[in-house]
């Protein structure tokens, strides 16, 4: 059975409630942050039906659901890499769940997922499942990237392997934190596009990304407050935000991020040609400017990198920073190392950088 075999099926009832849903300008590309008109209704109605009950095959969809929304979607249904192969709907817009598109999207897989919206949280958890508090849960809030996420893609045992992009999967983002499925996470296409025009641009200089590996997708607030920054840091890590992502490339399989630069080590050079690629396509796309955080080793995996779709151009670890070569060898305390005085006073020392350097405990 292919993994997008195993999704959520929907019953009658949810498929007209879908249609309509996609039918209407709200189902535009994007989060659907302001997406809110259809809250009720659709939360209402999903109640009503079985959740996560069944495991039969979707059913075939009528013509329009595949032709209408796509082709509203013009060319941009698989993002700007060609390569996303999932669209989120509207927060609340139709009941929560992944819908496979039958034949898929030009010979590959392609779903919609039905968005929880964050309304549907009660106090840090949705459902069983603890999430935390967002910041701006808590007091104001500087920007608009720091307002609450629109909504949560319920991820379950028999979803969890849905392509979300050529080289992701659904699972792939879910946070750390051992509790069992459903789990909730945050997902931004705009990450996952940026993220495989990455890979895109580092195949066409002669990087395999046969495999790629997240470290850490979605983070709740409540498991990324539990890294234990006492700065505070952590608060504002994107990673609760859906826009960032903490990766290896690993097409060897050996579990270690791969020597990229063919120097017969693998260190700082390798996640450096990331660094090169992330800014060769932020270059071409402005619209995904964001993080770039560089991590020498600290456990098996190796040196790995940060990406985030924050909004704004931000660096650290990375040449420009003049900090990772400083000899900050341990800065997480997420991964089971303590941070170094060393590390801590030259960060201290470079002004600017200081507060970029806190990044290196791994809570961006
Ligand atoms: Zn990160």
């Amino acid at each position: 059975m292919s993994p997008i075999s195993r999704v959520h099926a929907m019953g009658a009832a949810a498929l007209c409630l879908l249609l309509g849903a996609v039918a209407i300008p709200a189902f535009a590309r994007g989060d659907g942050r302001k997406a809110t008109a259809a809250k009720s209704k659709s939360t209402a109605v999903a109640a009503r039906l079985p959740r996560d009950d069944s495991r039969a095959e979707p059913p075939a969809a009528p013509d329009g659901l595949s032709v209408v929304p796509l082709a509203e979607r013009g060319d941009t249904s698989t993002g700007a890499s060609g390569r996303l192969r999932i669209h989120l709907l509207a927060a609340g817009s139709a009941p929560s769940g992944v819908y496979a598109i039958p034949n898929g999207v030009g010979g590959h897989p392609f779903a919609f997922i039905g968005v929880v919206p964050f309304a549907a949280k009660r106090g840090e958890f949705i459902d069983d499942y603890r999430m935390g508090f967002w910041p701006a849960e808590i007091h104001a809030v500087q920007s608009d990237a720091y307002e609450n996420p629109a909504g949560f893609v319920e991820v379950t045992a028999e979803n969890a392997s849905t392509p979300v992009s050529d080289h992701f999967t659904l699972g792939d983002f879910v946070t750390h934190d051992g509790a069992p499925f459903p789990k909730y996470i945050v997902l931004r296409e705009a990450l996952l596009d940026k993220v495989e025009l990455v890979l895109t641009d580092l195949e066409m200089h002669g990087v395999s990304t046969e495999h790629v590996r997240v470290l850490s997708g979605f983070r709740t607030p409540s498991y990324n407050f539990a890294l234990g920054d006492a700065s505070g840091r952590a608060r504002e890590s994107r990673h609760q935000y859906g826009d960032a992502v903490d990766m290896i490339i690993d097409s060897d399989g050996d579990g270690r991020m791969d020597d990229l630069n063919h120097d017969g080590r693998v260190d700082a050079g390798d996640v450096r040609v990331i660094e090169a690629a992330v800014d060769r396509v932020e270059l071409a796309h402005p619209e995904l400017a964001g993080g770039l955080g560089l991590y020498r080793e600290m456990g098996p995996s190796g040196p790995f990198a940060h990406i985030d779709v924050r909004g704004t151009r931000a660096r650290w670890g990375t040449a420009d920073q003049h900090v990772y070569a400083s000899g900050v060898s341990s800065y997480s305390a997420s991964y089971g190392r303590r941070e170094t005085s060393a590390s801590r006073s030259h960060c201290q020392a470079e002004g600017a950088s200081a507060v970029l350097c806190q990044g290196f405990r791994h809570t961006r």
